[in-house]
């Protein structure tokens, strides 16, 4: 691990994962076990009717050597969103943010250190378990909290990336979308590959409705800067709300001093944007070079250069990450 650099984003051995079982109506208290595997019924709903969701968040080292865990309570709210709606028992956001700490504790020498863009990585589940056959939520579930250090995604200067547009939905209008679900995964595996095969970074989702507004960036939400400086964003009933576009939301106002606008990204209109980005937990922000549609090569700022409104928001928002900048109250949970 001394290459931080080039830790990637993959499995790495650690010290060991949360888990916690609901049996009988309630939780148990969970603990820390060594092995990442678990012994479960290949009945559980979870195999066959995809009754599980996920979420994905991160703790970094200081330069003073503390540890930051950046916004869990939202993650914890998120968490019982998609619960709720696949009819999954909730994990109350104490639990939550009790097994995050457990996890970040017992692995506390896999932290990278600061200066590298690296840090670990959390990923809370929760799946539907037990015997079961017919088309109904689990009788049994299980919360776990997997973790592996990563790299920074960039192991250069942030670097724009371009995106292809795809005629396939991840998501129904009033589905499962906006929810942190595997099977809004499953339905965007194809789409990705068939992008990455012919050569770009991902695939743009429109809005399953109309195909004609901007929904999602692969695994990411979509921003971008107006000729006048607006940050623009969209919201659907088929995205799934990021606590990074929410965060940058908050630093375009109250940092950047910038208008935020929460509105349609129309696929047909986007020479009123000078600069684009995804935003997610992985890369934090990934700057759009160009989006290809229909046979139309859009660029953006530049196809190699990051624009300075989106290195501005990468700044901001890593530097809150790292203890460099304030961040806004309630933000940061340190692990002493
Ligand atoms: C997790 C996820 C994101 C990013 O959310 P963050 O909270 O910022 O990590 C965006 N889109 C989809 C589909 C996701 O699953």
């Amino acid at each position: 691990m001394e290459n931080y650099k080039n830790l990637g984003f993959k499995v790495q051995d650690t010290n060991g994962n949360y888990i916690s079982y609901y049996k009988d109506g309630k939780w148990d208290e969970g603990k820390i076990q060594k092995e990442d595997t678990i012994t479960i019924s290949a009945f559980s709903t979870a195999l066959h009717y995809g009754q599980q969701a996920f979420e994905g968040l991160k703790a970094f080292r200081t330069k003073e050597g503390k540890i930051h865990i950046f916004r869990p309570d939202e993650n914890a709210k998120r968490l019982q969103r998609s619960c709720e709606k696949i009819l999954m028992p909730k994990i109350s956001e104490e639990k939550f943010l009790d097994a995050i700490k457990q996890v970040v504790k017992a692995n506390e020498d896999l932290i990278p250190p600061y200066g590298h863009g690296a840090s670990l990585y959390l990923r809370p589940y929760v799946i539907g378990v037990g015997r079961n056959l017919g088309v109904k939520p689990a009788p049994e579930y299980i919360f776990g909290v997997l973790c592996s250090p990563v790299g920074s995604y960039f192991k250069g200067g942030l670097e724009p990336v371009k995106f292809t547009v795809t005629d396939r939905d991840r998501a129904a209008p009033n589905g499962t979308g906006d929810v942190k679900v595997g099977g809004n995964y499953a339905a965007s595996l194809l789409s990705h590959q068939k992008a990455v095969e012919q050569g770009y970074a991902d695939c743009i989702y429109l809005d399953p409705l109309t195909h004609t507004k901007i929904d999602e960036v692969g695994a990411a939400n979509f921003f971008a800067i107006t000729k006048d400086n607006k940050f623009v964003t969209p919201v659907s009933s088929s995205i799934l709300p990021s606590i990074t576009k929410k965060s940058l939301i908050h630093i375009a106002q109250n940092y950047l001093d910038m208008e935020v606008e929460i509105r349609d990204a129309n696929i047909n209109n986007l020479d009123e944007f000078k600069e684009a980005g995804a935003c997610g937990t992985a890369a934090a922000i990934t700057p759009i070079g160009r989006i290809d549609y229909h046979g139309n090569k859009h660029v953006f700022y530049s196809e190699t250069e990051v624009g300075p409104i989106t290195k501005k928001l990468y700044d901001t928002l890593t530097g809150i990450y790292y203890g460099d900048v304030k961040a806004p109250d309630g933000w940061i949970m340190v692990i002493e």
